[in-house]
C-alpha cells in the first residue's frame, strides 16, 4: 500500500488529505482552521463515514500537525497504524521564485531557499515552512516533496514576465511576474485535454480560477504562456478582497495623503475587490443575494468583476491565436452559473469565431499535489 499525505498550509489553516497511490483514492481529508485564534476548528472526513467536527485550541502550525497525525492514527477516524506507513508527503508551497520550476524533494538547502522566498509570499511561505519543518522532524526518513504554485508558470517567456521597469530591479530583487494558482491551472488544463479527447500539445486553453483569489491563465500546448497574477497575487482580475490591476500611482497618492504602508497593505489585500466595491461582502453568494435585491453597489461590484475577466479572456485569445477551450474552476467558477453565462455572453463573438468549448471543471489541488509527489517519488526509486 502506497500512502501519500498532502499538506496545504495557509496563514491560519492546514488542509490535509491522505491518498492511496497510484489509484489516487482519497481515504481521508480535513481542514484545521483558525490556528492561533481563541478557538480553532477541525473538520475531518474519513471516506465512507460522516464528518468529525470539533472546536479545540491549537496555538501554532506545529501543534496542528501533531493533532492531524493523531487523527491519522486514530482507531476510528484514521487509517494508519504507524506514521512510517506514509511513503511521502506532498507540500503545497506557494512561492518557488525562479529556482523551483518543478516539484522537488526537500533538503536543508532547498528549505533555506523556500524560506528566502517568504519575502515574496509573506502570508503563505512561512506557515508552509513551519509545516515542512515539523514533518522533517516527526517523519524522519520519509521524503518530503514541495509542489509549487508558481512552477507551472515558469514557462512564461521573458517578454511576458518582465515589467516595463528598470532591468536592474529584476536582477537585484527578482521583480517580475511569477503567477500563482499554478497547481490548479495545470490540473484543469490537463483535465480539459482529456474531456476534449485531444492531446494537450495541440490545444489552446484559457483557464479561469475564480475563487476568493482569482487568476486567469493562457495555456498553449500544455504550457502556461501568460497569467494574470504577477509579482504577488494582487495583480490581475478583481478578487474577493484584492483589486487586481490598478494604476500604481494610487499608492503614491495615498502615501502623500498620509496613509501608512501598513494601512495601504491592508487596504489592498483585505479591503478591496468585491468587498471594497460592494460594501457587502467578499463572498460572491452574498453579493448575488444583494444584487437580486437591487443593491446598486453589489451590482457595480459584479459588473466590474465580469468586465475585467472578459478583458483578460479577450487578450489571451489574442496571444494564443485562437481558443479550443475556456475553462472555469474554483468556488465561483464552478458554482456561479449566472456569472459564467454573463462572462460568456459578452464574449459570444470570440467563442463563436474560435469554436471554443466552455467547460466547468472541479479543481482538486490536493489530488494534483499527490499525483506530482508520487511521480517524483517513483522516479527517485527508479534512479536508486
Ligand atoms: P474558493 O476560494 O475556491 O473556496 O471560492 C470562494 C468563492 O466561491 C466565494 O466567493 C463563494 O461565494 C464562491 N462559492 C463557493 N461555493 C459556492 C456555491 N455553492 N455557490 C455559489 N458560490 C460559491
Amino acid at each position: 500500500m502506497v500512502w501519500v499525505l498532502v499538506l496545504n498550509a495557509g496563514s491560519s489553516s492546514i488542509k490535509y488529505s491522505l491518498f492511496k497511490m497510484p489509484e489516487e483514492d482519497c481515504f481521508l481529508r480535513g481542514n484545521l482552521e483558525r490556528i492561533g485564534e481563541r478557538f480553532s476548528f477541525i473538520k475531518h472526513m474519513l471516506s465512507g463515514s460522516g464528518p468529525f467536527q470539533k472546536r479545540l485550541k491549537i496555538a501554532h502550525h506545529r501543534e496542528g500537525i501533531n493533532f492531524i497525525f493523531s487523527l491519522l492514527l486514530d482507531k476510528e477516524k484514521g487509517v494508519l497504524k504507524n506514521l512510517k506507513e506514509i511513503s511521502g508527503v506532498g507540500h503545497r508551497v506557494v512561492h518557488g521564485g525562479e529556482v523551483f520550476r518543478q516539484p522537488c524533494i526537500i533538503n536543508k538547502k532547498r528549505l533555506l531557499k523556500i524560506k528566502e522566498y517568504s519575502i515574496l509570499a509573506p502570508l503563505h511561505n512561512p506557515p508552509q515552512v513551519s509545516v515542512i519543518e515539523a514533518c522533517l522532524e516527526y517523519l524522519k526518513g520519509i521524503p518530503q516533496v514541495a509542489v509549487f504554485d508558481t512552477a507551472f508558470h515558469s514557462t512564461l517567456p521573458k517578454y511576458a514576465f518582465l515589467y516595463g521597469l528598470p532591468y536592474e530591479l529584476y536582477e537585484k530583487f527578482g521583480i517580475r511576474k511569477y503567477g500563482f494558482h499554478g497547481i490548479s491551472h495545470q490540473y484543469v488544463a490537463e483535465e480539459a485535454g482529456r474531456r476534449l479527447k485531444r492531446p494537450l500539445q495541440d490545444l489552446k486553453i484559457i483557464t479561469c480560477h475564480l475563487g476568493n483569489g482569482c487568476s486567469i491563465t493562457a495555456v498553449k500546448g500544455g504550457k502556461s504562456i501568460d497569467t494574470s497574477m504577477g509579482f504577488t497575487p494582487l495583480e490581475g482580475v478583481m478578487m474577493g478582497t484584492r483589486p487586481g490591476d490598478f494604476d500604481p500611482s494610487i499608492i503614491l497618492f495615498l502615501l502623500k495623503k498620509g496613509y501608512s504602508i501598513e494601512k495601504i497593505d491592508h487596504l489592498l489585500n483585505k479591503k478591496s475587490g468585491l468587498l471594497g466595491l460592494s460594501g457587502v461582502s467578499n463572498d460572491m453568494r452574498d453579493i448575488m443575494r444583494q444584487l437580486r435585491r437591487n443593491n446598486l453597489r453589489a451590482q457595480i461590484a459584479c459588473d466590474v468583476f465580469v468586465y475585467r475577466i472578459q478583458k483578460y479572456i479577450g487578450a489571451y485569445v489574442g496571444i494564443l491565436g485562437g481558443l479550443d477551450a475556456l475553462v472555469f474552476t474554483a468556488g465561483i467558477g464552478e458554482n456561479q452559473k449566472e456569472l459564467r453565462e454573463r462572462i460568456c455572453k459578452g464574449l459570444n463573438f470570440l467563442l463563436k469565431a474560435t469554436g471554443a468549448r466552455v467547460l466547468v471543471i472541479h479543481t482538486d489541488e490536493e489530488q494534483s499535489i499527490a499525483r506530482q509527489a508520487y511521480a517524483l517519488l517513483k522516479n527517485e526509486d527508479k534512479s536508486k
